[in-house]
Formats: C-alpha cells, sequence, structure tokens
C-alpha cells in the first residue's frame, strides 16, 4: 500500500514537473512566434530609380535623368559598404506572397527607359559588386541608335538585354513599347498595345516570364492597372521621389524614389534613410 500511494505521489510531481516545461516551451514559441511576426511585418523596401549613365560632366542639364559613371560607381559602392542588400522584384513579390525571407537592408535598383549606359557601365559595376537591378524597357526603342527618331541616347540590344537578363544581374522588365503617358488616353487598344506587345516582346526576346511594369512618367490609372492585371502583370511601378515599401503594400502601385544624379554617396544613403523611416 505505502509503496502504491508513494508511487502515485512520485507519478503527481513527474506529471508536473512536465506541465511546467509544456508551459515553458509553449510561452517561447508564442514569444518567438510574436517576435518574428513583428520583425517581418517591419521590413521596409526602398525601390531606388536612375535613368541615364553618361560621362557628360555637366549631365546635359538635367540631374534627375542622368549620373556620371563616376558617380553611379561611388553610389553602389556606398551602398555596398552600409550593408545594403540588392534584391530583385520576384524576391519581392516572393516576401509578401509566400513569406519568403529577404536579407537584412533589401533594396531593389531600377532604371528606367533601357539606355546603352545600363550596358555599358551599370552592368559590369553591378557584376563586380555582386549585386543585381532591373531595368525597364521601352521595347520598340530596343537598340536604338542616338539622333534617328527623335532618340536622345542609344539604348541597348535585345541581345544585350539578354545577356544581362541571363546573368540574373540585370532583370529585364516592362517601361511599355512606346512610352506613352498612359495617363493621357483611355483608348483600350493604345493601352492594350502598350502593356501587352512590350510583355509579350519581352517574353518571347528573352525566354522569360515578364511581371513588372513601370508607368511611363508615372502616368497610371486604374482602368490601365486593371488592364495591365489582366495582361499579366503582377507589380506596377510608380515614378516618385519618395516612400518605401512593406509587406503591406499594394502590389500594382510600388513607390519609387528617384535619385538626382548630382547627389554625393552621403546624400544618397541620408535619401534612402529618410524613406525608411
Ligand atoms: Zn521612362
Amino acid at each position: 500500500m505505502k509503496k502504491n500511494v508513494f508511487s502515485l505521489k512520485k507519478k503527481d510531481t513527474f506529471l508536473k514537473k512536465y506541465a511546467i516545461i509544456f508551459s515553458l516551451i509553449l510561452i517561447f514559441s508564442f514569444s518567438c512566434f510574436i517576435y518574428i511576426t513583428n520583425a517581418s511585418s517591419q521590413v521596409k523596401v526602398p525601390i531606388i530609380l536612375y535613368h541615364n549613365i553618361t560621362t557628360d560632366p555637366n549631365l546635359n542639364g538635367n540631374p534627375l535623368l542622368n549620373i556620371s559613371p563616376t558617380n553611379y560607381q561611388a553610389h553602389m559602392q556606398a551602398l555596398k559598404d552600409n550593408g545594403f542588400n540588392t534584391i530583385s522584384f520576384a524576391d519581392y513579390y516572393n516576401y509578401v506572397k509566400n513569406g519568403t525571407p529577404l536579407p537584412d537592408n533589401p533594396i531593389i535598383i531600377t532604371f528606367d527607359d533601357g539606355y546603352q549606359s545600363v550596358y555599358d557601365y551599370a552592368y559590369p559595376t553591378l557584376k563586380n559588386l555582386g549585386m543585381q537591378a532591373t531595368s525597364f524597357v521601352i521595347t520598340s526603342r530596343m537598340g536604338a541608335v542616338e539622333g534617328v527618331d527623335g532618340v536622345t541616347y542609344p539604348h541597348f540590344t535585345w541581345a544585350q538585354a539578354r545577356e544581362m537578363d541571363q546573368s540574373k544581374v540585370v532583370d529585364i522588365e516592362s517601361h511599355s513599347d512606346t512610352h506613352v503617358n498612359m495617363s493621357n488616353t483611355v483608348d483600350t487598344d493604345t493601352l492594350q498595345v502598350e502593356l501587352r506587345k512590350s510583355k509579350y516582346l519581352i517574353e518571347q526576346n528573352l525566354n522569360k516570364d515578364c511581371m513588372v511594369f513601370a508607368f511611363p512618367y508615372g502616368g497610371k490609372t486604374d482602368y490601365a492597372e486593371k488592364l495591365g492585371l489582366a495582361a499579366g502583370y503582377q507589380l506596377m511601378c510608380k515614378v516618385g521621389d519618395q516612400g518605401s515599401n512593406s509587406a503591406g503594400t499594394n502590389l500594382t502601385e510600388l513607390q519609387r524614389i528617384t535619385i538626382h544624379g548630382d547627389e554625393t554617396p552621403d546624400q544618397l544613403l541620408q535619401t534612402i534613410t529618410k524613406n525608411l523611416q
């Protein structure tokens, strides 16, 4: 009998001990879950925007569109030295849709218009630094020559686009077919050509899915967005000069920060930091 009472007590203590350990594990797991959830919801992704890289010392009077090769290189070096990790739009999409983690200090670098300088300067610089970017191209201007058909600067060719895209250093996505301001028209045929022809040409020439559209001049309307989604785009970018993106940002309203060509690397870092607050 005595033996039985003793073993019952022992069993009771044993169960209590396990109940306490189990509760502690439960509390610890819950705290971890809350911490991870909070941390992931706080991830902010700045998308910076460049256009052309040119050796013209005066930046053709327009630093909004031009940066010198030397300053561009210094910008990229500053991002790398300060712990920024470049990601693709696909990485950002997978983070938002599937919770795939992003590296620390993620950033997306974009170039609009598909200038030759992206191939000549940005591509080798990014490659050397182990970074990546996205180039939004105007499909009717692939390989366009400076001074012909009103084109101010030369544009890279389909072959160069293929090389950059396949290297995974520069992702090629759509910036329309002819660079019309899409907020100026509600003509369905025009909008469809700009959205669908450019997507088709990129997919045919580069043997890939084209999933991102950057509106020329930021000219986005609800109707164009609807047609863009129907055409199969999953992400859409505006032109802007501020903001960053998080898991809660509408994927068709991605904010970009226009980088001025005359900003020093320190000013670039300040601009990005300001937009992450
Ligand atoms: Zn443009």
